[in-house]
C-alpha cells in the first residue's frame, strides 16, 4: 500500500490578528515550517472557526478590534470543549504587565512583537510538545524525580516519597509543565480547579509542604519562587 506523505496530519494553527500584513507573514512562515495555518481577522471570526473545528493551537494577538485577545483567551478557557486548547499571545513591546494578565487569562505562553519567526516557531513547538505529552505519559521524569501518574507514586533514586494528595497533584502539574512560571491564581485554577474558592495563600502552604517533603532528597530546589510572579518548576538550579 502506498502511503501519501501529505496525508500525515500537520498541526493546525489558528492565527488571530487584525493586521493583514502580519497575518500573511505568519501564514507564509508557519506554513513553510509544516503547520496548517488558518486565519481570522478578529475574535468573532476566530470563535466561529473554533466552533467549527478546534485547532491544535491559537496564536492570538492581544490588540484586536472589538473583543480583545485576552477576552477571547478567557472565553476559550471557560468552554469545556476548548479548555485545553493551547494559546500563545502576541503582545507589543513594553506591555510587561500584560504578560502576567495574559498568562492569568489562560495563555500558555506569550511572544513579544517584533519577534523572529524562528523564535516563534520554537515557542509553538514547545507549547505543542507540552500539551501533547502530559496526558499520554505514564511516568514523568524531571531531574532526580519520577512521577507515576497511574500508581500515583513519586520516586527518587528508588525511594518512594510520601506526599499528600494535593502535594501530589501540585507536583504532577509542575512536572508536566516544567520551566514555566505560574502565578498563584493560575496554580489554583489548574491544580484545585477554577470552581473552588480558595485563598491564594493556600498555594504557598502547599508549596511549603511539597518542598519539605522533597527536602530530604535534595529535590526541593526544583520548586523555585519567582519574585512578583509566582512559582516555577525547573531542573536548572
Ligand atoms: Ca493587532
Amino acid at each position: 500500500m502506498m502511503l501519501n506523505p501529505m496525508a500525515k496530519d500537520n498541526p493546525t494553527i489558528l492565527v488571530v490578528e487584525d493586521e493583514a500584513a502580519i497575518r500573511e507573514m505568519l501564514n507564509f512562515s508557519l506554513g513553510r515550517a509544516g503547520f496548517d495555518v488558518h486565519e481570522a481577522a478578529d475574535a468573532r471570526q476566530a470563535q466561529d472557526m473554533i466552533n467549527q473545528q478546534v485547532p491544535d493551537l491559537v496564536l492570538l494577538d492581544w490588540m484586536l478590534p472589538g473583543t480583545s485577545g485576552v477576552d477571547l483567551a478567557q472565553k476559550i478557557r471557560h468552554n469545556t470543549r476548548t479548555r485545553e486548547l493551547p494559546i500563545i499571545l502576541l503582545t507589543a513591546r513594553g506591555e510587561e504587565e500584560n504578560k502576567i494578565k495574559g498568562l492569568e487569562a489562560g495563555a500558555d505562553d506569550y511572544v513579544t512583537k517584533p519577534f523572529s519567526t524562528q523564535e516563534l516557531i520554537a515557542r509553538i513547538r514547545a507549547v505543542l510538545r507540552r500539551t501533547v505529552s502530559p496526558g499520554s505519559e505514564e511516568i514523568i521524569k524531571v531531574g532526580d524525580l519520577s512521577l507515576d501518574t497511574v500508581s500515583h507514586r513519586v520516586i527518587v533514586n528508588e525511594t518512594p516519597v510520601e506526599l499528600g494528595p494535593t502535594e501530589f497533584r501540585l507536583l504532577h502539574f509542575f512536572m508536566s509543565h516544567a520551566e514555566r512560571v505560574f502565578s498563584r491564581s493560575q496554580l489554583l485554577d489548574q491544580v484545585w480547579g477554577n470552581n473552588v474558592y480558595i485563598e491564594e495563600r493556600t498555594v504557598d502552604v502547599h508549596i511549603r509542604r511539597l518542598r519539605r517533603a522533597l527536602e530530604a532528597y535534595n529535590c526541593d530546589k526544583y520548586i523555585q519562587t519567582v519574585r512578583g510572579a509566582g512559582y516555577r518548576f525547573s531542573e536548572q538550579v
